[in-house]
């Protein structure tokens, strides 16, 4: 480690030791040889999870059974766990349900929002949103009566496509409020405002946002949202996403996957669909119940958890790890991809190079585990209840050291796994 990093790292440790969540990063498995820059992808396991998931299976299914949909209270997860969502994300109570994928929740809220605006064509989103948001959206459209998607980045200046008149008016705008790859956050508040302006509908994906900062979809005036909770909020892998919708719009919901788990009366086995009162109209089949299990495990740890104490920890880590790295970028040529302005990011930092996937890989085999997304963006997330900022001084010195000795050039040629 160069002397500079050497200062940065005595300056860190000072940090961590009046850190007021270092003690959250007990309630976590997590291995002291690794620096687990991925917590934006997977978040690591809830060290309660096992247990709360062994309960569940072993008393409320193996000995409860079926009684468990009333007695455990299973059929009002996605309620009850919802609004423990809702509480992470600004939302007041009975406007979240925990449900299907984020995919899935995207789909059923872009119909909705489109059969509230028949009258316009156009959904707007970025061309460098996440790819299932776009290939969802597209769907959407082709499903709603043939909506066309325009992409800032592609079509035009997000603003610009926003207030667009004429047949250019949009029916709804969807955004991804991190980017995935740049790490660019956009500010609800103003944008909500121009979205309503323009007369349209709005959908926030939170899938790089929730647990990540604090979100107020309330008080910025948002229509819908959706997003997915294994990543900063550690629900476990491919765990229950979520959705929500303002109060003002729960009457107009009519969305396209009408099960009956929606249905204003399921155990009434009605002839006829009619959906439910409230946000429980978004419901389609059963809750997988398991995974909403562990789920409820990583929001017990939430539950002790302030998002602007959390806030305030990331960018204190995002600063020191673009700082860090900054001292030897140039002589590598790392390209710094996120925001400097700290305001204007979410909780992760980028990195282009050249060379990206083989020293990503590099930094893997050497306990750094970031990921990389294509062209080339070295992505690395800051999880403020599990790293501690000496991490970020460690991770910044490995990579140091892997690009100084040319560590990644073994790993050079491929894209061996299936996930990068
Ligand atoms: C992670 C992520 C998703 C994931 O969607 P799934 O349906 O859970 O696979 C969707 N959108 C964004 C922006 C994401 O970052």
């Amino acid at each position: 480690m160069g002397a500079s990093l050497a200062d940065a790292r005595v300056a860190a440790a000072g940090r961590d030791a009046c850190d007021p969540l270092a003690a959250i990063r007990d309630a976590f498995l997590l291995d002291d040889r690794t620096i687990y820059l991925d917590g934006n992808s997977l978040g690591p396991l809830p060290r309660r999870a096992a247990a709360k998931v062994g309960a569940t299976i072993e008393q409320e299914w193996g000995r409860d059974l079926i009684a468990s949909w009333n007695t455990a209270e299973w059929f009002r997860k996605p309620w009850s766990v919802g609004d423990r969502i809702g509480r992470l994300v600004g939302a007041a109570p009975g406007q979240v349900v925990v449900c299907d994928s984020t995919s899935i929740n995207l789909f059923k809220a872009a119909c909705a929002a489109l059969r509230m605006r028949p009258d316009r064509e156009v959904i707007v989103s970025e061309a460098g949103n996440f790819p299932t948001d776009l290939y969802i959206l597209e769907s959407a459209g082709r499903w709603s009566g043939g909506r066309r998607l325009r992409l800032a980045g592609r079509d035009g200046a997000l603003d610009e496509l926003i207030a667009a008149d004429g047949a250019d008016r949009p029916a709804l705008v969807c955004l991804t409020q991190v980017d995935f790859r740049s790490g660019l956050r956009h500010d609800m508040a103003a944008v909500n405002q121009r979205i309503r302006a323009a007369g349209a509908l709005g959908i926030w994906d939170l899938s790089h946002s929730a647990g990540a900062f604090p979100v107020a979809l309330d008080a910025d005036g948002s229509d819908f949202a959706v997003g997915c909770t294994y990543k900063y909020l550690n629900g476990g892998p491919g765990a229950p996403a979520f959705v929500y919708a303002a109060r003002r719009w729960h009457e107009a919901i009519d969305q396209p996957l009408a099960g009956w788990i929606g249905h204003a009366d399921p155990f009434a086995f009605e002839l006829g669909y009619r959906p439910a009162e409230g946000i429980g109209r978004f419901l389609c089949g059963t809750p997988g119940i398991v995974g909403i299990a562990a789920l409820e495990a990583a929001l017990d740890v939430w539950d002790r958890v302030d998002l602007a104490v959390v806030r305030t920890k990331s960018e204190a880590l995002t600063e020191a790890f673009i700082a860090a790295v900054g001292r030897f970028a140039d002589r590598h040529g790392l390209e710094l991809a996120t925001p400097s302005a700290v305001a204007a990011r979410g909780s992760q930092v980028s990195w282009r190079h050249p060379r990206g996937y083989a020293v990503m890989k590099a930094l893997i085999a050497d306990g750094v585990v970031g990921d990389f997304r294509a062209p080339d963006v070295m992505r690395f997330g800051f999880t403020p209840l599990t790293l501690r900022h000496v991490d970020v001084i460690d991770a910044a010195a490995r990579l140091e050291r892997i690009l100084d000795e040319e560590r990644w050039r073994p790993f050079e040629g491929g894209r061996g796994s299936a996930v990068t």
